[in-house]
């Protein structure tokens, strides 16, 4: 393995996954806890699987503070099918409240839409969503309040929550800054993430739910779109993703190594002060998309002055090893995703490469 070459690696996801993790998963893959198979081989009813999934559980528990009133379940189909989902269980008959800032949450509203009444709260699209809006909309009988805590295309990120009505239960995609940071669990009626940014590989969905939610699940939903039965298998109803859950739990334990979510909010901070500053020092050569006081830890969107440029700045980029930069299609520009598993070096690199880049075409 000496002459290993690791890319610095800023996809929005699937994105970097900790080296250390990599590391066990290879050295684990063809004999797993002595089975003599892989993770992937053995049964998901048996007790090496078990363990991992009920460990799993446990740190992440650890990890986020969650209070026992609340179940963690490993789903499938992504964030995007929560979208489908959270309406189909929490809505009733009501209606929900969306607070659109971004492309996520546009399309979560759009998808809850489908299936019954849902209102946005605020939307700050005309502003082209750079930022949080200064206030909300609400309906005190919302089933529901739905906000995305970080735009991933937008690079908008919520620092604390918004404040629902009495008694309107908070929901909340998190799946772009899912354990960068702590939170307290207990503000939330429900949470979810797709794992693939900083929690693992693509195809597990991390959902955490407080048991009186559960009681909302209508009686005769499709049993793999339920809440209820789905959290009381304990994500085992049927065959779960076995190695996207396994993987996940080798994140959430080296997230507790390093030193828990505090640990590792300070050393996101870290790395997105350094990329921030550069643009911010750049005398507009490098302009962020984000208000501010809005700015995402986690995705940090920004323009060059031409099209051309941008596009000479991600190949050049690549030609230094630092990929994934191209801003997503929808919006264009360059877009740097500094997940939990991108180290200091890899935003010091960037950040020496950022200013190179200037100096010769700024
Ligand atoms: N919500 C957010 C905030 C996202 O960033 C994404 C994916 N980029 C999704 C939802 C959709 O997730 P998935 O691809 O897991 O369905």
């Amino acid at each position: 393995m000496s002459n290993l070459k690791r890319a610095y690696n800023f996809n929005a996801g699937p994105g970097a996954l900790p080296l250390e993790v990599l590391q066990q998963a290879q050295a684990e893959l063809l004999d797993f806890s002595g089975t003599g198979m892989s993770v992937m081989e053995i049964s998901h009813r048996s007790k090496e699987f078990e363990s991992v999934i009920q460990t799993a559980e446990a740190d992440l528990r650890e990890l986020l503070g969650i209070p026992s009133n609340y179940k963690v379940m490993f789903l499938q189909g992504g964030a995007t099918l929560q979208f489908a989902m959270l309406p189909m269980n929490l809505r009733a008959t009501g209606s929900a409240d969306y607070i659109v800032t971004g492309t996520w949450s546009k399309t979560a509203l759009k998808e809850a839409k489908k299936l019954g009444a849902a209102r946005e709260a605020a939307n700050t699209e005309a502003e082209g969503f750079n930022s949080l809006p200064a206030k909300l909309d609400l309906d005190p009988k919302a089933a529901y309040l739905h906000f995305t805590a970080n735009e991933t295309i937008h690079g908008v990120e919520y620092f604390s929550e918004p404040t629902p009505p009495d008694g309107v239960p908070l929901v909340c995609d998190t799946s772009s800054d899912f354990i960068s940071r702590p939170i307290d669990v207990s503000k939330y009626a429900m949470l979810y993430a797709g794992a693939q940014k900083n929690a693992g590989p693509s195809g597990v969905t991390v959902v955490i739910i407080r048991d009186d939610m559960l009681e909302r699940t209508p009686a005769n939903l499709p049993v793999m779109l339920d809440y209820k039965t789905l959290a009381a298998s304990g994500s085992l109803h049927n065959t779960p993703p076995s190695f996207a859950i396994y993987i996940v739990g080798l994140v959430f334990k080296w997230a507790k190594k390093i030193g828990g979510l505090a640990a590792v909010e300070k050393i996101n901070r870290t790395k997105a002060d350094l990329v921030y500053k550069t643009i911010d020092e750049s005398g507009g050569f490098y302009r962020g998309h984000t208000k501010p006081e809005a700015r995402s830890l986690m995705n940090i969107p920004f323009r060059l002055p031409t099209e051309e440029l941008e596009n000479t700045f991600a190949s050049d980029a690549k030609k230094n090893n630092l990929i994934g930069l191209k801003g997503h299609r929808s919006v264009g520009g360059m877009r740097a995703s500094i997940y939990n598993a991108v180290t200091v070096e890899g935003a010091q690199e960037l950040v020496r490469f950022m200013k190179e880049f200037q100096t010769k075409n700024g």
